[in-house]
């Protein structure tokens, strides 16, 4: 599909931005959190379950072949949205935090072991802690943190000199979704690859912003979630290169992802089914293939340009305002503007914009360990997408200044 819509007209397709919340039009700075989705998607899911509502993959009937080219044929436009070479290395998956807990649970069953270490980064979510802690625990190898500065960029000499004969994986975020930091993802792949290390994204905060080539990035895994890139939650997808793919045993057992089975031995099933056990989300795949269809009617150097633009003026518009601090402040940036004030609690500054109808998040982000390097307990985050407006802005700054008054 050729890149034609305007983006400034992209927030009429978005029906919940229609929305009034105490009487006032909604301005929507969560898409961090998560993205809205456009009418499309809204209606292929509406559609599935009126049309073509069956289970998947083994029905003879017609119901269940439609449902089936439907789930495979978004499993397609995946592959085609981030440049993967094969089908099989896209494998559907609950989400973000799903497909780190796979790669996490399948190095922890003979990839790791005592003195091992693997590596991430100060600014990761929960997410991409978690799951190896877990790992390290049963294994018994170590969880190694590379350091980020003042700005919220990663000291890559540091994150360079962690790196040694091992470390068996470096799992580190793409985007920040705290600070919008943008890490040197090709730089990442590249020093690790030199010594022989397979590099795992966190893309959770990416896919919403620009376009992915896993190709391109060279990366073993890319991990991310359908609900952040306009799609439907409880989806997601996991990049995986077939060769590490085919080495690691399954995350999950149950239906479809075996080949034979006797109580005797189990085979398992090739790729992408061996780590799919059970009925999928089939809905959330075929919405999902939808936010694709969406996604290729928009160009991503337009999305760029019109968030960078957003950026800019929200940032240049907050800084004028006293007492308020901008947390992440590194020169490769997504749109999120994380901020602190000096008196004002960012709980009390989030309240009083949502009775405003500003939809802002506050809290640690679920990046509490960079909180700590922070040495703040939160942040006020606006995170904008693609169909946010600068006229948005305009209205939030003259709501928190609204806000901070209240306040203080
Ligand atoms: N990583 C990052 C950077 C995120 O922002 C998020 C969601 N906030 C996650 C992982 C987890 O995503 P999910 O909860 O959708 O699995």
């Amino acid at each position: 599909m050729s890149a034609t819509k305007n983006i400034l007209d992209t927030h009429k397709d978005f029906p919940t931005l229609k929305r009034m919340i105490n009487g006032k039009p909604l301005v929507y700075f969560d898409n961090g959190a998560t993205a809205q989705k456009p009418q499309l998607v809204i209606d292929r899911i509406n559609d599935y379950y009126q049309n073509e509502n069956a289970n998947i993959h083994r029905g003879v009937h017609t119901l269940s072949q439609d449902a089936t080219s439907a789930y495979e044929e978004a499993r397609r436009k995946i592959q085609v949205l981030i440049n993967a070479p094969l089908e099989e290395e896209v494998i559907f998956t609950k989400g973000t935090t799903d497909g780190i807990n796979l790669i996490a649970n399948g190095f922890s069953r003979g990839f790791l072991n005592s003195g091992d270490e693997v590596i991430i980064s100060e600014m990761e979510h929960h997410s991409n802690i978690v799951p190896w802690q877990m790992a390290c625990e049963y294994t018994g190898a170590t969880l190694k943190v590379a350091p980020m500065n003042d700005e919220g960029e990663l000291i890559f000499e540091a994150f360079e000199a962690l790196l040694s004969a091992k470390t068996k994986l470096v799992a580190i975020t793409h985007v920040s979704n705290t600070l919008g930091t943008i890490n040197p993802a090709k730089d990442i792949v590249r020093v690790a690859h030199a010594k022989g290390i397979p590099v795992l994204f966190d893309g959770a905060q990416s896919v919403q912003h620009m376009a992915i080539d896993v190709q391109d990035l060279d990366c073993e895994f890319y991990v991310f979630g359908g609900h952040k890139m306009f799609g439907p939650t409880g989806i997601g997808v996991l990049y995986g290169k077939k060769e590490w793919l085919d080495k690691l045993p399954p995350y999950q057992g149950g239906g479809d992802m075996i080949k034979t089975v006797s109580f005797e031995k189990t085979t398992y099933n090739d790729l992408p089914y061996k780590f799919e056990a059970g009925t999928p989300n089939i809905a959330g795949g075929i919405g999902l293939g939808a936010a694709v269809d969406y996604l290729n009617t928009i160009d991503w150097n337009e999305v760029h340009t019109h968030e960078q633009g957003l950026l800019k003026y929200a940032t240049e518009q907050i800084l004028q305002i006293e007492g308020i601090k901008i947390i992440g402040t590194a020169k490769n940036k997504a749109g999120v503007l994380s901020f602190v004030h000096d008196k004002a609690h960012h709980y009390d500054i989030g309240t009083i914009l949502d009775q405003l109808g500003i939809a802002i998040r506050t809290g640690h982000h679920c990046t509490e360990p960079l909180m700590h390097r922070c040495k703040i307990t939160g942040t006020a985050r606006a995170s904008f997408a693609f169909y946010n407006t600068k006229e948005e802005i305009d209205v939030f700054i003259a709501a928190l200044k609204r806000a901070l008054k209240m306040l203080l």
